[in-house]
């Protein structure tokens, strides 16, 4: 009984994720929590929500703090996952100016308290640091191909510039700082309608309505199951502080938008129409991560496939 209590509180952690309550932050909360450490879960709840939560509400190690980002914080933490930012096109481009507002005073904000209070911190950035990438499948050593200027921009160069800023606190003031390059991620907990391809393409074959593909559906993404993400994440916060990445974190198996529709109305016996609607501007034309970094570094790679995974997330949408 001592002993055990002894391995408990040395490997205990006090844990801030920002954009908590969000889809893939609700489910690293819960994840961390499991694994027995404490967590404070930061949200201004601008796409997240309670619900995402709520069975941790409870749970004396979980906090739920109100805030955002864009305003300094203050807690005496030991690891800092930065999350905080609106991710479907959608819901970014939405307020653009807030985006970029949350990606780069978010980003400040969150390593100027992890320097304060030497904590680690791991910046939740993404494949659009690639842009309509020219490379293929994408490297993390690529720069990208990205218009500055774009209705894409708030979102893409605000994450370019928090990677730099992750970059410039650790040369400058030798901040603690990892950063993962996250591909398309799906499942349960993800909003109905939060407008991005899974979700748009499971409800409308779940409710028999057509099918909207942008463009003639060429376009290729790789999808990641959320389990296989939150893996690479801790894995990567657990990796050496000499360690910085980035890392590309997805799952390398290529889809085209039309595969994906025809795989979910398979997954769904659904009698729903494709139809085909404009593109919309900048949509990037491919993207495949290369995960030979993770797998040597993290000694990582997904473990569910797409049919696996859609089932699992149907379950819950059927729901
Ligand atoms: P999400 O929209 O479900 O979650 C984002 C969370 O951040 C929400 O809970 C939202 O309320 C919160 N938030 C937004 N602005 C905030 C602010 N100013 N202050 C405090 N909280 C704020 O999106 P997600 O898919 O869970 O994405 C989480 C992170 O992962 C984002 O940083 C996103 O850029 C990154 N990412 C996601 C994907 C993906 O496929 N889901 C891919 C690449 C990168
Ligand atoms: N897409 C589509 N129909 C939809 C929603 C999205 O064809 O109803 C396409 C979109 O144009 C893009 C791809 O699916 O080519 C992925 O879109 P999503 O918004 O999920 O993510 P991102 O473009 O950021 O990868």
């Amino acid at each position: 009984m001592h002993v055990s209590f002894l391995l408990y509180t040395e490997v205990m952690k006090r844990i801030l994720v920002t954009g908590g309550a969000g889809f893939i932050g609700s489910h690293l909360c819960t994840r961390l929590i499991n694994e027995g450490h404490d967590v404070i879960c930061l949200d201004n709840f601008f796409t997240g929500s309670k619900d995402n939560i709520l069975h941790l509400l409870g749970n004396k190690h979980f906090e739920l703090v109100r805030h955002d980002v864009t305003v300094p914080y203050q807690a005496i933490v030991d690891e800092i996952y930065n999350l905080a930012c609106p991710a479907s096109p959608v819901h970014y481009q939405h307020d653009p100016i807030k985006t970029i507002r949350t990606s780069i005073l978010g980003a400040i904000n969150m390593l100027d308290l992890a320097s304060e209070v030497n904590a680690k911190i791991l910046q939740a950035s993404t494949s659009e640091v690639y842009g309509d990438p020219i490379v293929h499948p994408q490297t993390e050593s690529y720069w990208g191909n990205v218009n500055t200027v774009g209705i894409r921009s708030c979102y893409d160069e605000g994450k370019r510039a928090a990677e730099t800023l992750f970059f410039d606190y650790n040369r400058e003031r030798k901040t603690k700082v990892k950063i993962i390059r996250i591909f398309n991620t799906y499942g349960p907990r993800m909003q109905p309608h939060d407008g991005r391809v899974v979700t748009n393409f499971v409800g409308q074959s779940l409710r028999g309505e057509d099918i909207t593909i942008y463009g003639d559906g060429s376009q290729t993404r790789s999808f990641q199951y959320i389990d296989d993400l939150i893996e690479g994440m801790i894995r990567m916060m657990n990796t050496a502080d000499d360690f910085i990445g980035p890392v590309n974190i997805g799952n390398p198996t290529e889809f085209t938008i039309k595969e994906l529709a025809v795989k979910i109305m398979e997954l769904t016996n659904s009698k729903s129409n494709l139809i085909f609607k404009p593109i919309p501007l900048d949509d990037p034309k491919q993207r495949q991560p290369d995960i030979t970094l993770a797998r040597k570094m993290l000694d990582w790679e997904p473990q569910v496939q797409l049919e696996e995974g859609l089932n699992r997330m149907l379950t819950t949408f059927k729901g």
